[in-house]
């Protein structure tokens, strides 16, 4: 399992500052346009490319940044205040970036995709979801039919984010026709060698800019485009604790960008009442600590995650305590953002419930409901009984 080291610490405080001033100038100001026409935030995504950031998780030996897990986490966090979507985007591209990072670069056409991920600033999608299969990323009904060197896929695709607009598509499929739902193995296709054919749209709640819109799938590809390790390996590895770190992450992020407002709301009544601090004061204490709270969680999860990355040893992540508190990251993260969003609203009042205002948490608060069910927390939950079962202390 290939794993990043880390870059200069100045080196990469430069780059977060790159990365705040795309935020200001690029992002926030196409945040509101992509979520009111649910349309994919081109000029956040080229912004980010233009910084190289597609392949900032591409070790340097392949041209990348070779960043680690905590570093992108932390551009996600950022990207988070700015635009909820882009920053959605941002962080499932990672996801399938890391899976190829981790578990692929022994093989050529691998290799090969890493280069131009860094020459060409490639965004990957992800097509793990099925029809009748749900948000059980362990089960596919799809499979991969191979006849000499090449191989044929068709998937019914509930969700794809991003799909239209993606060079790339990670599919789970099974590994043959007669694989169980479980005998699962993921595929890396370009652009020219899948089509999509549309099933449903995407006008949705929240996250919207993530145009993540329903597909079949249909793709031919070579054989060597096969991921040389069983997807439960490259699911319990990277693509579980990867995706939850990095959505926490980014989420974190967005209940940031809430309580900025909270505060400058508080600021102002405190400026204009100097002698009575306003109630709204103790509240934005007590947001702040869910804040913090959050903060922490996502930090020692993604240390944790560093470090056994570092470790580099495989075996590792089939410890059952170690999947069990990536689950409760992710569950209470999601719950986390819902519960902070609400309570800045509380704190800006109307202000906060119109569309067109500077304290506006109407995108905030729809974004942060797409987190719980993005992967059900109950599906999560009921996983999560089991491991607890089964843990010896
Ligand atoms: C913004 C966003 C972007 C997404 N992008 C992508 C993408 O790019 N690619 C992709 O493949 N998918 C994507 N998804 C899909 C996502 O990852 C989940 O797979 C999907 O949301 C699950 O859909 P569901 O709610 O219909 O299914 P389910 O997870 O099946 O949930 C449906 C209901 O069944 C219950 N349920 C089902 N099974 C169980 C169980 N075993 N235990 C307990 N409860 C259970 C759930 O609690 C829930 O009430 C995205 C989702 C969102 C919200």
């Amino acid at each position: 399992m290939q794993k990043n080291a880390s870059v200069q610490h100045t080196q990469f405080e430069e780059l977060l500052q790159k990365v705040h001033a795309v935020g200001k100038e690029t992002i926030a100001n196409h945040a509101s346009d992509v979520d009111e026409k649910a349309r994919f935030p081109q000029e956040s995504i080229e912004a980010l490319k233009s910084l190289n950031l597609m392949s900032a998780y591409v070790p340097v030996e392949y041209g990348g940044m070779g960043l680690d897990i905590e570093q992108v986490g932390k551009i996600c966090h950022i990207l988070g205040h700015y635009c909820g979507s882009t920053a959605m985007i941002f962080a499932m591209h990672k996801i399938q970036v890391a899976c190829v990072v981790h578990h692929c670069l022994t093989v050529e056409y691998f290799k090969n995709f890493a280069k131009r991920l860094v020459s060409e600033q490639l965004l990957i999608a992800s097509a793990t979801t099925e029809i009748g299969i749900g948000g059980d990323l362990l089960s596919s009904f799809c499979c991969v039919e191979a006849h000499d060197n090449e191989f044929d896929l068709t998937k019914k695709a509930p969700v794809i984010s991003y799909g239209e607009y993606a060079d790339a598509l990670l599919i789970t499929a099974r590994r043959s026709a007669d694989a169980a739902k479980s005998d699962q193995v993921g595929v890396l296709l370009n652009k020219d060698q899948y089509s999509l054919e549309p099933i449903s749209d995407w006008d949705t709640l929240g996250f919207r800019g993530t145009c993540s819109s329903g597909f079949v799938v249909t793709g031919k590809a070579d054989i060597e485009q096969i991921m040389p390790i069983p997807f439960t390996d490259a699911l319990s590895q990277t693509m579980h604790p990867y995706s939850h770190v990095v959505w926490a992450s980014l989420w974190s992020g967005i209940a940031a960008s809430a309580v900025g407002k909270a505060r400058s709301y508080v600021k102002n009544a405190v400026r204009k009442n100097p002698t009575a601090p306003p109630i709204s004061s103790i509240r934005l204490g007590e947001v702040d600590t869910a804040l913090t709270t959050m903060k922490n969680n996502v930090a020692a999860s993604t240390k944790e995650y560093a470090d056994l990355l570092n470790a580099n040893n495989p075996d590792a992540f089939s410890n059952f305590s170690f999947a069990t508190r990536i689950n409760n990251l992710k569950i209470s993260s999601s719950q986390l953002l819902i519960d902070i969003v609400g309570k800045s609203m509380m704190i800006c009042g109307i202000a906060s419930y119109r569309n067109q205002s500077e304290l506006s948490l109407a995108r905030h608060i729809r974004d942060a409901y797409g987190a719980s069910l993005m992967v059900n927390n109950d599906r999560i939950m009921m996983h999560n009984s089991t491991l607890v079962l089964m843990h010896k202390e």
